[in-house]
């Protein structure tokens, strides 16, 4: 399917008055903090957001997508009992009494290799050479490697005894015919995809690759590449952080980098993306400053809900759904912690739900606090971790970094997100607590 044929509008500019779009569905209460909490935060944004339409996708391009259909095998693998080894085929009978000092002596009558026939059955007290792969004879029964022969062309004498079936693959000893392989929802990996081309699929049915348009807001940000040129500008790391983490989940990024704080120009930039995106993703503009145009102008374009979520960082939380097709739009704070922090919280759950890949969320894994922890009451802190084994293998974790959701290098050196309840205050050394691990560890 050409990629802009997915979105129905003919013109992003033709979008209705946004009195005719239907309201957000009511979102939840706060609790008694007066802010959100995180779960209900997320929970109303996947219910607001559907699983993308499946479409045929070439084999190797459905890596990692989520299938939607069955696969019940339509062939045996192997399709034809052949060989293990490179050798000698026999009939087990033949050799049974073979040793070093008593060789058994038989006339070599033909030869296999993989992708030829066996063109005849194999006649008592003979053997054929045959490659690894190579079909079976009728009545051959067992294989003799060529380290147990003399390798003979014409007679090979046979060092040791091959048991009825040793080193012999059988027809649908792998996958029998029949055989359900694939159910929907499971997300392809690369030994999945060694499977389906082993059965001979060449496509698949699957969900595609949400598209998402990242956008940063703010008169202050300078490309990286170009010169700062007044001592106020900074150059924008969150486009960059944001698209490589929309990439690393699993989907197509697109992005468009800066925006300044403009809020005429924001909708512009907004709507002309709509046609491309299955997901907008803003930062910054939504907190209480004067200058957070994203908050003040998207409500023009889209029905929008910002909320104060109970979570540290990223209390900020935007999210709407924009122009006449309803595009899923999630704005997200300026810092590049919180900003971050709410990528892995909130948006790519929403991917994931886009991609029909199940679960949404991380799943925890338990960490003992190697140090004794602080957190705020009443806001669930998702602090950065460094997670290790201990040399008794067991499995710890630490906040190396400041708390400011400014610093950058504290992020890129966590390996973890740790959760830290919106009850909790204090944590002991020694105590368990949920972790989310943002990449492999290796020992
Ligand atoms: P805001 O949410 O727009 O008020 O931004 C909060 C803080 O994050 C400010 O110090 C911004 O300069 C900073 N910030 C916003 N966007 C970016 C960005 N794309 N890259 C780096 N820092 C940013
Ligand atoms: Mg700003």
């Amino acid at each position: 399917m050409p990629l802009f044929t997915r979105r129905k509008a003919e013109a992003a500019e033709e979008y209705r008055p946004l009195a005719e779009l239907p309201p957000l569905p009511e979102p939840p209460a706060p609790g008694p903090t007066g802010l959100r909490s995180l779960e209900a935060h997320r929970k109303y944004l996947l219910s607001c957001v559907s699983e993308l339409p499946p479409f045929r996708q070439n084999l190797l391009d459905a890596l990692d997508l989520s299938l939607c259909e069955e696969i019940v095998a339509q062939v045996d693998l192997p399709r034809f009992d052949n060989s293990a080894m490179d050798g000698y085929v026999v009939r087990a009978v033949d050799v049974a009494n073979a040793s070093p000092d008593r060789p058994i002596s038989l006339p070599v009558v033909g030869e296999i290799a993989a992708g030829s026939a066996a063109l005849h059955r194999l006649s008592p007290g003979t053997a054929m050479k045959i490659m690894t792969g190579a079909p079976l004879p009728e009545q051959a029964d067992a294989i003799v490697p060529y380290e147990n022969s003399d390798r003979g062309t014409s007679d090979v004498r046979v060092f040791a005894p091959s048991a009825v079936d040793q080193h012999v693959r059988h027809r649908g000893e792998d996958i029998e015919a029949g055989t359900r392989l694939f159910a929907p929802g499971d997300v392809l990996g690369a030994r999945d995809i060694g499977v389906l081309a082993g059965i001979g699929r060449s496509t698949v049915m699957v969900r595609p690759r949400p598209r998402v348009v990242v956008i940063s807001t703010g008169t202050e940000l300078v490309e990286p590449g170009d010169t700062l040129e007044r001592d106020e500008q900074i150059y924008d790391s969150n486009s960059f952080l944001l698209a490589a983490a929309v990439r690393a989940a699993g989907a197509q990024v697109f992005r468009v980098g800066q925006v300044g704080d403009d809020g005429e120009l924001l909708k512009r930039v907004v709507t002309e993306q709509l046609l491309r995106a299955d997901l907008i993703l803003t930062s910054g503009g939504i907190s209480q400053g004067d200058y957070d145009v994203v908050k003040a102008v998207m409500p023009e374009v889209g029905v929008c809900d910002f909320a104060s979520v109970a979570m540290q960082p990223g209390k900020p939380q935007g999210f709407g759904l924009i122009g006449p097709d309803r595009v899923p739009m999630i704005m997200l704070p300026g810092n590049p912690v919180s900003s971050f922090v709410s990528f892995e919280v909130f948006v790519r759950p929403v991917i994931r739900k886009l991609m029909g890949a199940q679960p949404y969320v991380r799943p925890t894994v338990k960490a003992e606090a190697a140090h004794a922890m602080t957190s705020v009451w009443g806001r669930q802190q998702l602090a950065r971790g460094v997670v290790s084994y201990t040399d008794s293998g067991r499995c710890q974790v630490t906040l190396p970094g400041g708390h400011g959701s400014h610093l950058l290098a504290d992020l890129a050196r966590a390996n973890a997100l740790v959760i830290l309840p919106e009850q909790t205050e204090h944590v002991a050394a020694g105590e368990p607590l949920d972790v989310w691990l943002l990449e492999e560890l290796l020992g």
